[in-house]
């Protein structure tokens, strides 16, 4: 990941602006809200953002640990200096527990044979997953006595469970809910530390009944709607620079397979941007772009590393900034929107940001 703390001026065509005070004061609302420590997670490279910056910027607020997904990512947070606990939340591959240890990473188990070749294999901290319903990874909640007596010989530090739809107000949190309650009792002893809210469950009360929270995405900008109770400040801002204008005639395409015409004389712009940079292909004919304060369509297909605008009647010179998604001025584009646009989740247009494009975190 390339990570600068200023852009330069003349050179840089296309960038993410990361607001890491934006950032901090989204972890502190959330802190404020839960009334527990923070597990924030980090995971694919901080959602998109570049994990280094938003660890060290996290870590002002002495979040409880980090979460990752995979042990590369922990051992990437423990190589930048991260010094608390890391938690692993996807299931351990049998042959990554000499790394993972080697890392002081924490695995999530779940099942008999897997605690036992932990144990087997040096032990040490571990927390145990509940599956309450994502069918993902996890032991069943009705199931607990499958794993009775590998917690016996080994009692995991936590257990936590996950949310298959929090931003819903569909009750099945609630449900959720109840079936981890059930598990733990279930299990030989309490866990000292039990966890399950995400962003979503966190905005929806407070305080967090749990002894701790793991936000993710609320972090980054991104809100559980309009309705939701608290809103983040944006966070992520992606940019391009124009690196041509052209004035079209009636009936010119734009684009391939010229899905895009022009219905009166147009003046256009080309985005130094595509879909290698993770704009996404989809969004062709159907995003907006900002540019000098002024809304403005994207045209014709986005491209692998051009895309068009359409800037009649605005002014727009070679080497104006646009802006993609996030702020200019006093106008926005929210990740939500712009991602709704594309028949994509925020998740999925974060995450998908590639290497490509600068991070300028400051
Ligand atoms: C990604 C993840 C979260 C955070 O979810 P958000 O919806 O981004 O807040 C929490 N817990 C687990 C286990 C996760 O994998």
């Amino acid at each position: 990941m390339t990570t600068q703390s200023t852009a330069d001026e003349n050179t840089t065509r296309a960038w993410v602006d990361i607001d890491l005070g934006a950032l901090l004061r989204n972890g502190e609302a959330l802190a404020r809200h839960a009334r527990v420590p923070l597990l924030p997670m980090v995971k694919a490279d901080g959602y998109g953002l570049g994990v280094v910056p938003v660890m060290r910027t996290l870590s002002k607020l002495d979040p409880f640990g980090f979460g990752v997904a995979t042990v590369t990512e922990g051992r990437e947070l423990r190589a930048a200096g991260a010094l608390k606990p890391v938690i692993v939340f996807t299931p351990l591959l049998p042959a990554e527990s000499p790394l993972l240890r080697e890392s002081n990473l924490v695995p999530t188990l779940s099942s008999a044979s897997t605690i036992a070749a932990w144990i087997e294999s040096g032990g040490g901290p571990w927390h145990l997953a509940i599956d309450t319903g994502v069918s993902r990874a996890g032991v069943r909640w009705d199931c607990i006595g499958e794993i009775g007596d590998a917690v016996r010989r080994s009692p995991p530090d936590g257990a936590f469970t996950h949310f298959h739809s929090a931003e819903l107000d569909d009750g099945s949190m609630e449900l959720q809910e109840q079936r981890f309650r059930d598990a733990i009792a279930a299990l030989p002893e309490r866990p000292p530390i039990l966890h399950a809210d995400n962003s979503a469950a966190i905005v929806r009360r407070s305080p967090s009944p749990w002894s701790l929270v793991r936000p993710g995405v609320f972090l980054y900008g991104v809100g559980s709607g309009a309705r939701a109770a608290l809103q983040p400040e944006p966070v992520v801002h992606l940019r391009a620079r124009v690196v041509e204008l052209r004035d079209l005639r009636v009936d010119d395409s734009v684009g391939y397979d010229a899905t895009w015409r022009a219905t009166r004389p147009s003046r256009v712009a080309t985005l130094a941007l595509g879909y290698a940079d993770g704009y996404r292909r989809s969004l062709g004919n159907k995003a907006e772009a900002l540019v000098n304060g002024r809304r403005v369509p994207v045209i014709g297909t986005v491209m692998m590393d051009m895309t068009v605008i359409d800037v009649t009647g605005v002014p727009c010179a070679v080497g104006d900034r646009a802006t993609l998604f996030g702020a200019d001025g006093d106008d926005l584009l929210t990740v939500e929107s712009v991602a709704a646009r594309a028949g994509l989740s925020p998740y999925e247009l974060l995450t998908g940001l590639r290497q490509r494009i600068v991070r300028i975190a400051a």
